[in-house]
């Protein structure tokens, strides 16, 4: 149980920076170009050791941007390795699960303050791996460093006692122990906040845990593993684990010594993991595995006859294409009230056209690539496929080359069930319906199987509180942006097919790593022997 006299100071939300100064400019320059001079290193399994000797298992990470540029080699883990790497983390786990909160909290503390050291230099990899731009690349440490800094005081929370009730001649208390072997599974598009904030509420909670990072996002994977070594979290509490999901992921998942799975990604492999750690436990295992999985999304949002459309315009466009819509929280359905209609659709692709594109590096560009040539195909096939079926209000042709760039496009529509207004398509399309009542634009938001994000611009008060009550997302926004969740205080993540754990940077996340468990002792003394 912590020690009542440790404290830490309030938390606080991690700045962004401003770009517009020009000490930061310089810094953000500086820092491309030295990571620019450190492209192509290899990093090891385990800890990130860069090592010199490049085996058949490593992986060349590419620049979307720039698809003939390697960002670095991981080395990739097989099944054989996977797993004993799992056993690594199994039999340090009851270690760990001993080591007192207050060191894993400070472990964690120093890990948020090395994070911010780097803050310059881990946007800059960011740049280079995912093709974010500088601002959503920062946006993305600030909120690495701030799930550290987060989930350390809530585990400061919950590791002092907590009485549930003092009665003369009884003492009933209520505590939280570590699960034991944390499996942490992450997505590409916020390569380092999710899988930061994944694997910190494992860890800080007591849990030796595994992380695997995205295929496309390995360098940056790489980098929280160097940071985690060298923040001084002893050697088997952690385990960076790259590699092919498909190939190594359901054996891990299905695996006896895995208590807690703590997944982002789509809701296809969210859902397969959700079976396989169901499935009727072993002889071995010790208990029904705990799944977070948060999902995917289509997200909407309602522009309703007084809205502000200045406001709405500028709101729209960045939800609906900052990060080239590659954000789970993307806008990708609007839904405009026909008194608004006309103006407000003709504003929104005029906004849309102003957009300019290129690599995140030069800090002009606000639309990059789309992560791999995958994405580059199936965004490319879903918008000729729609072109055939829905009118195509604009289209982006002049792209750049020599990266995953593919065309901003807006459609209009009043099918609710054509694909592209029910499916996630993760890039950056966006499908525009007119609606002629509130009640029909609610409707619309429900129509699909996620719930994730929503927002809605309306003036009117008994609108908005209708939409709060009638809007099925796990996070609604008004009269704002609907991407951004800020740790603390936008604690996110959906329901429906969007997800079945608690919410991320919210208070209830880090139950979901521990156990809890109470005591109720007669203390009514009737003589005890010695120790
Ligand atoms: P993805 O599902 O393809 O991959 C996610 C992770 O799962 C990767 O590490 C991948 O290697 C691994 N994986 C793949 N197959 C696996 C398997 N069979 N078993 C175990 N692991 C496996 O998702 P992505 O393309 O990396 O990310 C984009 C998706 O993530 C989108 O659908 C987006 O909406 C979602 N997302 C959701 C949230 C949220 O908070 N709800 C946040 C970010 C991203």
């Amino acid at each position: 149980m912590m020690n009542e006299d440790f404290v830490l100071p309030a938390f606080e939300n991690t700045r962004v920076l401003n770009f517009a100064e020009s000490g930061d400019r310089q810094k953000m320059e500086r820092a491309l170009a030295d990571v620019h001079s450190k492209l192509g290193q290899t990093y090891r399994l385990e800890d990130a050791t860069i090592i010199t000797q490049r085996n058949q298992n490593c992986n060349p990470s590419f620049n979307p941007a720039q698809i003939d540029q390697v960002v670095g080699y991981v080395e990739y883990a097989n099944l054989e390795q996977s797993l004993t790497a799992l056993d690594k983390v199994h039999r340090y786990s009851k270690t760990w699960k001993k080591t007192e909160a207050k060191t894993r909290i400070q472990l964690v503390e120093k890990l948020a303050d090395i994070l911010e050291a780097k803050r310059f230099e881990l946007s800059a990899w960011m740049v280079f791996e995912v093709g974010k731009n500088w601002r959503e690349a920062d946006a993305d440490v600030c909120e690495a460093i701030d799930f550290c800094r987060y989930y350390a005081r809530q585990m400061l929370k919950l590791s002092k006692p907590h009485l549930t009730q003092v009665l003369s001649g009884e003492r009933d208390e209520l505590s939280y122990h570590p699960k034991g072997v944390g499996l942490v599974i992450a997505p590409w598009n916020f390569p380092l906040a999710i899988l930061t904030g994944m694997t910190v509420a494992s860890l800080v909670s007591g849990n030796a845990t595994l992380f695997k990072p995205a295929e496309q996002s390995s360098v940056i994977g790489a980098m929280l593993a160097r940071a985690i070594k060298e923040a001084g979290f002893p050697e088997g509490s952690f385990y960076f684990l790259a590699g092919e999901g498909e190939k190594i992921g359901p054996s891990l998942v299905a695996d006896e010594r895995v208590d807690v799975i703590a997944f982002t990604g789509s809701a296809s492999v969210g859902l397969s993991i959700i079976e396989t750690a169901a499935k009727k436990p072993g002889a071995h295992q010790r208990g029904v595995k705990k799944v977070i999985a948060e999902m995917g999304g289509k997200n909407a949002v309602i522009v309703d006859e007084d809205a502000d459309i200045d406001e709405a315009i500028l709101g729209c466009v960045h939800s609906a294409f900052s990060f080239q819509g590659q954000k789970c929280s993307a806008l990708s359905r609007l839904l405009v009230h026909e008194n608004v209609y006309d103006s407000f659709v003709s504003r929104f692709v005029e906004a849309a056209k102003t957009l300019r594109m290129g690599p995140g590096a030069n800090p002009e560009n606000q639309l990059g690539p789309v992560i791999d040539s995958e994405s580059q195909t199936r965004i490319e096939k879903t918008i000729a496929e729609a072109e055939k079926r829905l009118k195509l209000l604009y289209k982006k042709t002049d792209l750049p080359t020599g990266g995953h760039f593919v065309p901003l496009a807006i459609f209009e529509t009043q099918d609710t069930k054509d694909p592209i207004f029910q499916n996630e398509i993760f890039g950056p399309v966006v499908v525009i319906k007119k609606i002629r009542s509130l009640e029909e634009g609610f409707a619309d938001v429900n129509s699909v199987r996620y719930a994730l994000t929503g927002g809605i611009y309306s003036r009117s008060p008994s609108h908005i509180e209708r939409a709060k009550r009638e809007m099925e997302v796990g996070n609604l926004y008004i009269n704002r942006s609907i991407t951004g969740a800020v740790v603390e205080r936008h604690p996110f993540g959906g329901f429906k097919l969007s997800g079945i754990g608690s919410k991320a940077g919210g208070p209830d996340y880090l139950y979901q790593f521990l156990e809890p468990r109470t005591y109720s002792e007669n203390t009514v003394r009737r003589g005890f022997a010695g120790d």
